[in-house]
């Protein structure tokens, strides 16, 4: 599979390709920085005739069963899993992670597309007794419309997924705005469903920066649905621009998510899960572990086997290594210009804060694994999502206190306890603030059969993906039915 030098959109079923100058973006390798391909960039006036072709296309998928909607899910799932080597090379292109965790994120994709297309022949409402005689109710679930979905870059193959196959089962149409660090993975995600069957026009891909076409996507009054994945930023300003004409949306952002080592606890697996938590895919997780909360009495031992083992990971894009770089050029000046300002404000570095540029690296986006230490809980490194390879250590007494600063945030994404205490466990699954608690495992690593989002400014409350997604991509219609008028 060539990743091609020309990344277009996909329009009404086929590529399209737009030839202003001014409309080209480059995309690089992460891992070396060299050229990979130029995205076509769409305009305000071509979303607009892709919504007037997703609007007509809307009529016809609408009048489909959902059974027959399941059906061509459930192809194109198997499809991918036929062609799920070609999909994890493009995520590895794209992203720079290793073939490995490309084609973990590729099956999780595949598993959720099966998921979803089942649920053609579930699909349930409701049916109740009516307080009138003669008259039964019940309630069925109907398409929204348009539906715009804008992703983000750090999976790129499940964020598409996830709100893909929800949004189509539901007899949505779709108008897609790819992340410019990922712009193929859509692209071939629209072919797949196109030799599933999928007809032309349904499934629609745009280009584009965020700011112009994301833009323009967001305000324009025929979209009925808005799902969006990003940072929380970019969400608190959709919700505004949606405000105005109260269109439905569902936003899922960011975390700063803790990781809480009890005194309790199997030491080395809690280092092993931290370790985990905190750098895999180089950090780039909503629900990385980017606070490691730990009691007093274990502090020490914790933080030196934490930074040893830290020290031993294996930076690249190898199916050996452990992590890779961060997406590009920006994101990782950004992140260096955080430890800068760190590093003059007292936090301490244990290890890392530095650019890998070694020979191996010249040229990629490579951020050692870095921990720190000494942030107060409310200073800027401790409550802003860094997207990055980089976690900070918290000592606290006892239970409470890890209880207070797990939830001493303005995110509620993910968290995770590791103790033996049943005690813990138990007040730990009532009062941490968030959408998911992870017992004696890591922050992230949701199933695709279960839901996920999160709290506070992690989002706005909506679950993708699992049944809970069907709720967001369809409206619910109430009906009584009097029998003997
Ligand atoms: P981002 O907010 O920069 O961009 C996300 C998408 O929004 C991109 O496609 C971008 O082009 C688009 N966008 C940007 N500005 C826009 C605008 N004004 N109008 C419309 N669209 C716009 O985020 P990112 O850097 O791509 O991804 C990282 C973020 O995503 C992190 O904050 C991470 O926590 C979050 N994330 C959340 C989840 C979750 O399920 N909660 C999952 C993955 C990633």
């Amino acid at each position: 599979m060539i990743y091609p030098k020309k990344i277009p959109n996909w329009i009404d079923g086929r590529e399209v390709f737009f030839k202003r100058k001014s409309s080209q973006i480059l995309k690089k390798n992460p891992t070396d920085g060299t050229e990979l391909g130029y995205i076509s960039s769409i305009n305000k006036e071509e979303i607009d005739s892709v919504i007037t072709v997703a609007l007509k296309k809307f009529k016809i998928l609408s009048n489909t069963s959902v059974v027959s909607r399941g059906e061509l899910l459930k192809k194109t799932a198997m499809q991918m899993l036929l062609k799920k080597n070609e999909i994890a090379h493009i995520v590895r292109l794209e992203t720079g992670k290793s073939m490995h965790d490309a084609l973990l994120e590729v099956d999780g994709a595949i598993e959720l597309g099966f998921f979803i297309a089942g649920e053609g022949r579930r699909f349930y409402g409701k049916t109740a007794p009516s307080a009138m005689p003669n008259r039964f109710a019940m309630t069925l679930r109907q398409p929204a419309g348009v539906a715009a979905l804008i992703v983000p870059f750090n999976t790129p193959i499940a964020n598409v997924a996830w709100k893909s196959f929800p949004a189509l089962l539901c007899g949505n149409t779709v108008v897609l705005k790819a992340s410019k660090d990922t712009p193929y993975t859509p692209i071939w995600f629209a072919k797949i469903l196109k030799e599933a069957g999928v007809p032309s026009g349904i499934f629609n891909v745009i280009q584009g920066l965020g700011e112009e076409v994301g833009e323009a996507l967001i305000h324009n009054r025929r979209v009925d649905l808005i799902s969006f994945t990003g940072s929380t930023e970019t969400g608190k300003h959709i919700q505004k621009v949606a405000a105005d004409r109260l269109v439905k949306i569902s936003l899922e952002l960011g975390g700063k998510n803790a990781l809480v080592v009890c005194d309790d606890c199997d030491i080395n697996a809690a280092v092993e899960w931290s370790i985990l938590s905190a750098f895999s895919n180089a950090g780039q997780r909503c629900a990385a572990g980017s606070r490691i909360i730990v009691f007093e009495k274990v502090y020490e031992v914790f933080k030196k086997i934490f930074i040893k083992k830290t020290e031993e990971l294996k930076i690249g894009s190898s199916d050996t290594d452990d992590l890779g770089p961060v997406i590009n050029g920006n994101q990782l000046s950004k992140m260096i210009n955080i430890l800068t300002k760190a590093k003059n404000d007292g936090i301490s570095v244990l290890t890392g804060g530095f650019r890998i540029q070694d020979k191996k690296y010249r040229g990629g986006f490579f951020l050692a694994p870095t921990i720190l230490e000494n942030a107060l809980p409310d200073s800027e490194i401790s409550t802003c999502e860094l997207f990055g390879p980089i976690t900070s250590l918290y000592k606290v007494k006892n239970f409470n206190q890890a209880l207070d600063m797990t939830n001493n945030s303005p995110f509620g994404l993910t968290a995770a306890i590791h103790t033996k205490n049943i005690n813990r466990v138990q007040e730990f699954i009532n009062h941490a603030e968030v959408g998911v608690v992870s017992v004696n495992g890591p922050t992230y690593g949701s199933e695709p059969h279960m839901p996920f989002g999160g709290l506070k400014q992690s989002g706005t409350g909506w679950r993708e993906p699992r049944v809970e997604a069907l709720n967001f991509y369809s409206q619910w219609k109430t009906i009584y039915v009097k029998h003997n008028p």
